[in-house]
């Protein structure tokens, strides 16, 4: 039986895994489908302290497993399937096998959010992707324009980061100014590739028939007026939503998704901590 088993490879759960590894707890750190976590999916991450020249996200993710491996923790892929708080010790199924735990931190953080529409999902992987580093060097990409949708950070990051690949950037967000902090966002606006399309929304993606994106459909949220924007690729950065289906029923969270802590990082449930998004 395992003493603490943290679900996500995430910050927050590498993070539980040094800690509670030099504690002598000997963690088991499940992976699930993404390991290291969306970070991983990032270029340069500037604001982790202690990097002043920033640091590549899957670099940063590859030296906290080291770390926290150092002191004993043990990283295995793996996804939870389904879980059991009504026994104790809790009852974990992991890729089928059964895994019994006395305590359990949640770092299963969160994953993007979508547009919702039909065929922004049938176009996936078509021309439709939620992460710049991850597709934008694709030659369908290469010297044609492109499309971010969002006013994050994320979307500003996506829409710099594209710039070295696309013939421009339509950066399109549904109000008039940026969420994103003020550096990314000056720097972003300053970008002569970038042409931002205020109170802008994406309602539909070309060209399903053809099996890939050729464009989009936008509104203008304030006129109404809708026109169609040539584009071989759209990326979509429109914030995350948290991945806490499994636990939905049991452990408490608020309207969102987001699990609600108690006193700190615990739960409702004993034994069950949270931690990160
Ligand atoms: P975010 O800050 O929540 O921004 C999401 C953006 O998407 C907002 O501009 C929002 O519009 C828009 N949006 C949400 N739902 C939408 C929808 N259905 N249709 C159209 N637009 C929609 O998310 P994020 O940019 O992913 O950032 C998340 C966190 O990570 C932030 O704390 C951010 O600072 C951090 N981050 C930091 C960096 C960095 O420093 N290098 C990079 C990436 C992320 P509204 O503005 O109207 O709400």
């Amino acid at each position: 039986m395992e003493k603490v088993v943290i679900i996500g490879t995430g910050c927050a759960g590498l993070t539980a895994a040094l800690y509670t590894a030099r504690a002598n707890l000997k963690p088991l750190v499940l992976t699930g489908t993404m390991p290291g976590g969306l970070l991983t999916t990032t270029s340069i991450v500037e604001n982790f302290p202690g990097f002043p020249e920033g640091v590549d996200g899957y670099d940063l993710m590859t030296r906290m497993q080291k770390q926290a491996e150092r002191f004993g923790a043990r990283v295995q892929f793996g996804t939870v399937e389904s879980l059991d708080f009504s026994r104790r010790p809790i009852q974990l199924s992991v890729d089928g096998d059964p895994v019994e735990t006395e305590s359990l931190i949640i770092a299963t953080g969160a994953g993007h959010r979508r547009l919702g529409l039909e065929s922004e999902t049938l176009l996936e992987k078509k021309g439709v992707t939620y992460c710049a580093t991850c597709d934008g060097a694709l030659p369908m990409f290469k010297n044609r324009p492109l499309v971010v949708v969002g006013g994050g950070d994320s979307a500003c990051e996506e829409a710099t980061y594209l710039t070295r690949f696309g013939s421009v950037v339509h950066l399109i967000h549904r109000r008039d100014s940026l969420r994103a902090s003020q550096i990314m966002a000056e720097r972003t606006l300053a970008n002569p590739k970038i042409k931002p399309m205020w109170d802008s929304v994406v309602t539909e993606v070309f060209d399903v028939k053809k099996d890939k994106v050729s464009g989009v459909r936008v509104k203008n949220v304030k006129t109404s007026q809708e026109f169609t924007l040539d584009c071989a690729g759209v990326f979509v950065a429109i914030g995350h939503v948290p991945n806490t289906q499994l636990f939905k029923g049991v452990i408490n969270m608020d309207e969102n998704g987001y699990i609600i802590p108690v006193e700190g990082s615990r739960t409702n449930i004993p034994g069950v901590f949270v931690a990160g998004d």
